[in-house]
């Protein structure tokens, strides 16, 4: 019988030693890819190794490349850890190796994802009929969803874009929010709808799309139109006015597109619940579980209201391929054909989680991204530059742009935490996302030490 095992105690071995050492290591890199090519690099191998020996130099190789972004210093982007009960579960993904596209090569799979789907619904608060297909990202989702309105929209003209394609068809309108995040872009290129074509409609001080400047828009156009508003500006963490852009959108039959890759999870918080008040009369929602469930990557949800859309924009009709009938096909709701269960890891981190402890994890890091921004403001000269209302502070040092650059660099050189700019009206400003499960406000408290200390030895240059 073949060794199905070997490697697997190597690798929990030094996966263990990573994890128990994720807190104390350096946040950021100890090399760039050159060092990482330099161990694990050269010529392919001419013969195999053992898998004990490939794992060992594999994990050797890659750590002074590793960021621990996993750890819960690392403030930069939005980011997010991994759930213990998520991560274990993502290694049983791999061992049973089940191509989760359809029903009949994995019952598992199918049922996996469907009770994690009537989940995420009852969490947001969405329509339980919606149709929930298990992306890599918020890419994925915004692209999947997208995708959905478009079939929609130009169906509603008497256009089957699935089988003729754009050429030809109306002109689809998409207004976007002014600060639409870049992967809504991506997606309206890889649609042929293009990037450019996009009406960006003004945005208030926080980010948060106008809705009289959505009306004004409107107003001026025709026919097919998808509007793409936001739950969670990457930014200022604020969320746009759901109540009156769904009114707008309704009163002109436009499809509404909600990104909330990392916010639309205040609606799972009681206390930050109102953040989100309206979003569920959208028509489709992008929402990741890599970030703020800290289920580990990859993994999001593409959520359309109108599960019939997103099966016609999404699903694989292939002649040769058996339809199980009143089973769920998860390649139906996705991009891909075959692709692992990606459900499963955030099944566990919702199991693990519960309701109530999904609820604190979000309520914790938005009490935690308040108070690094209570301890920053009392820096001379420090301002915040957003309302934090949830897990996002904008921050802007004195002395211009380079002094806030300089800055960045000199906390990321110390290691304490990891940290990234941004430009906020023009201006190079520093960006704290709180977005880990195990985040402390001890973690707060000296990453707060370490960029006072940092921005004191800069001033004082
Ligand atoms: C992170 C993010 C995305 C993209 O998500 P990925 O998981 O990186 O693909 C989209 N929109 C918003 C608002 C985000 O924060």
């Amino acid at each position: 019988m073949p060794d199905r095992t070997a490697g697997l105690s190597a690798a929990a071995h030094r996966a263990q030693q990573f994890l128990e050492t994720l807190d104390a290591r350096p946040v950021a890199a100890r090399v760039d890819a050159g060092g990482v090519r330099d161990e694990l690099g050269g010529p392919l191998p001419e013969r195999g190794e053992d898998p004990d020996a490939v794992i060992e130099a594999l994990a050797t190789g890659a750590d002074p490349g590793l960021v621990a972004s996993a750890g819960p210093r690392h403030f930069g982007f939005v980011i997010g850890g991994a759930l213990p009960a998520a991560l274990a579960a993502d290694w049983l993904v791999s061992a049973w190796d089940q191509c989760a596209a359809f029903h009949s090569l994995s019952p598992a799979a199918a049922a996996i994802e469907e009770i994690t789907s009537a989940w995420t619904l009852e969490l947001f608060g969405l329509p339980a009929h919606a149709g929930v297909g298990f992306v890599t990202g918020g890419q994925g989702a915004n692209t999947t969803c997208l995708a959905a309105a478009r079939h929609k929209v130009l169906a509603a003209a008497g256009w089957n874009v699935e089988d003729d394609g754009l050429i030809g068809a109306p002109p689809v309108h998409i207004l976007c929010g002014e600060q639409a995040h870049a992967t809504i872009y991506t997606a309206l290129r890889q649609l042929g709808l293009g990037a450019n074509t996009a009406i960006r409609v003004a945005a208030d001080d926080q980010g948060r799309m106008r809705p009289d400047a959505l009306r004004d828009a409107l107003a001026a156009t025709t026919g097919p139109t998808i509007v793409c508003a936001q739950a969670g500006n990457v930014a200022t963490g604020a969320f746009d006015a759901f109540e009156p852009i769904a009114d707008a959108c309704a009163e002109r039959g436009a499809w509404l597109h909600v990104d909330g890759a990392f916010g639309l999870w205040a609606a799972a918080a009681p206390s930050l619940r109102h953040l989100t008040k309206g979003v569920e009369r959208a028509d489709s929602w992008a929402v990741d579980a890599h970030k703020w469930l800290n289920a580990p990557y990859d993994g999001a949800m593409a959520v359309v209201a109108d599960a019939d859309a997103h099966v016609a924009a999404m699903s694989l009709a292939g002649p040769y391929l058996v339809v199980d009938p009143g089973q769920r096909d998860n390649t139906n709701f996705v991009p891909e054909s075959s692709r692992r269960a990606r459900a499963v890891p955030i099944y566990a981190a919702l199991r693990s989680l519960g309701r109530t402890g999904l609820a604190e994890l979000i309520e914790r890091n938005c009490a935690q991204a308040r108070r690094m921004a209570q301890r920053l403001q009392t820096i001379p000269g420090v301002r915040i530059l957003n309302d934090v209302v949830l897990n996002q502070v904008l921050v802007q040092l004195p002395d211009g742009d380079d002094a806030n650059r300089a800055a960045v660099d000199a906390i990321q050189r110390d290691g304490t935490c990891w940290l990234g700019g941004t430009t906020w009206n023009g201006r190079y400003v520093l960006r704290v996302s709180v977005a880990n499960w195990a985040t402390t406000d001890d973690d707060i408290d000296r990453s707060a030490d370490a960029i006072t200390s940092a921005v004191q030895a800069i001033s004082s240059r």
